[in-house]
């Protein structure tokens, strides 16, 4: 019964040091967040233990009394959280939860309009490396180079012209509020289901600061750990009234595209929700986007670009074309003053994917740890005075200095 310190030192160290690295670094990564200690309570619970293949009531396991009755709380609430009348909470990833919708609705070789990863959108949403752009035929939509707006028309002129079985709506780098009333339109005029992919501003729709998807489009998919803010996994939600696409959805997920689900995720799953209901994780989120929109600020003001001029959300995307820095050079700057952000393309990026010309720019993770408007103001400046001295080492030790001791003034944990 020895414990990992004992038993496996080595792990332990890299456990530890990660634990550390996550302490005394200010996290920017738009996609990341810290689940809570309720979180990682459920996830290390002895629910991992449990095999459940089926959904509540249908087993094919025996000994699912209690696993059941776990599966239909993170359902119902996950249904009440965002107005659905349909959840799947099996879902291991965003990914996966994607890829059961398009094998819900879709046979290879279908069209699927999706937006393109280099304008915000994701892998899953048609990219050629991805199963969504290798076993369907994909076709991208991007932005207006003038409003840094999503293009709908653009949107309904591909729709008409490609006639696809399903336009995708969501993104993993876009700042600006998704029109999905205006996405359901256009897959109404060509006949196409509408997916959402809602997973970088679903803790933003719980909380109602950003609108909801579920009343507009056929499927709405996400991940649980992004804004969110709870276990790794991914969900899928309707508004429900449709048992056939209902039917489909859970036969794609489980046994279409995963065995048994991981109950101690689903359990997790269910507590981020019910912390979702509070009134303190509304504050959180309003907080979230106020974070973004000073940090934007300040940057706007040092004269650097901000895609589509600013955030409405919880993050953007700095573009340092005009700067001549790469998103690569910049990612790594801010990396020795304990900053982590990540590289990212921008629109019309003269760069590859593994340079770029951008960085993504998030606030769900330091605003878990309590900082407000001025000390993302202050962040930013910090931000701006190492991309503004790049290769300078006294301004890197400077900002390290200062984001040490912010990082020791608001913990992520208590220790
Ligand atoms: N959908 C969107 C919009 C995302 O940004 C991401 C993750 O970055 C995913 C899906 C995939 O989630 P996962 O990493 O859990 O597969």
């Amino acid at each position: 019964d020895m414990k990992i310190a004992d038993f496996d030192p080595e792990l332990q160290a890299a456990m530890d040091a990660e634990v550390v690295r996550q302490e005394e670094h200010i996290e920017l990564i738009a996609s990341e967040n810290y689940a809570t200690p309720r979180v990682f309570e459920a996830q290390g619970s002895a629910l991992t233990n449990k095999y459940a293949e089926g959904y509540p009531g249908k087993r094919y396991y025996g000994g699912c009394e209690h696993v059941d009755v776990v599966e239909t709380l993170a359902i119902e609430r996950a249904q009440e959280l965002f107005g659905a009348g349909y959840a799947n909470v099996q879902p291991h990833s965003g990914s996966q939860a994607n890829a059961a919708v398009f094998m819900a609705l879709l046979q290879p070789g279908d069209t699927v309009l999706g937006m393109s990863l280099d304008e915000g959108g994701h892998l899953t949403h048609g990219a050629k490396v991805s199963f969504s752009g290798k076993i369907y035929n994909a076709v991208q939509y991007g932005l207006n180079a003038e409003t840094g707006e999503i293009d709908y028309d653009q949107v309904e002129a591909m729709a008409v012209e490609h006639k696809p079985k399903m336009i995708i709506a969501g993104f993993s780098a876009y700042s600006m509020v998704a029109d999905w009333a205006r996405f359901r339109e256009i897959a109404d005029k060509v006949g196409a289901y509408l997916m959402v992919d809602m997973a970088h501003v679903a803790g933003l729709i719980a909380a109602g600061v950003y609108p909801n998807p579920v009343p507009f489009a056929d499927v709405v998919t996400s991940t649980t750990h992004k804004t969110l803010g709870g276990p790794r996994g991914g969900i899928i939600l309707t508004k429900g009234g449709d048992e056939a696409i209902e039917k489909k959805l859970n036969s794609a997920v489980f046994p279409g595209g995963q065995g048994g689900p991981l109950m101690h995720v689903i359990a997790a799953k269910a507590v981020c929700f019910k912390e979702a209901m509070s009134d303190d994780y509304k504050a959180y989120q309003q907080q979230v986007v106020l974070n973004a929109q000073a940090m934007a600020k300040v940057l706007i003001e040092r004269g650097f670009d901000v895609v589509s001029g600013g955030t409405k959300n919880h993050l953007f995307l700095l573009s340092l074309i005009k700067q001549d820095i790469t998103g690569k050079e910049a990612d790594a700057a801010l990396g020795l003053a304990n900053i982590t952000v990540n590289k990212n393309s921008v629109p019309n990026d003269p760069r590859s994917p593994f340079v770029t010309s951008g960085l993504r720019i998030g606030s769900p993770s330091v605003t878990r740890r309590g900082f407000n408007e001025a000390d993302c103001a202050a962040l930013a400046g910090w931000i701006a005075d190492i991309l503004d001295n790049m290769g300078d080492q006294a301004v890197i030790d400077g900002v390290k200095a200062k984001v040490l001791e912010i990082c020791n003034r608001l913990p992520v944990y208590e220790k």
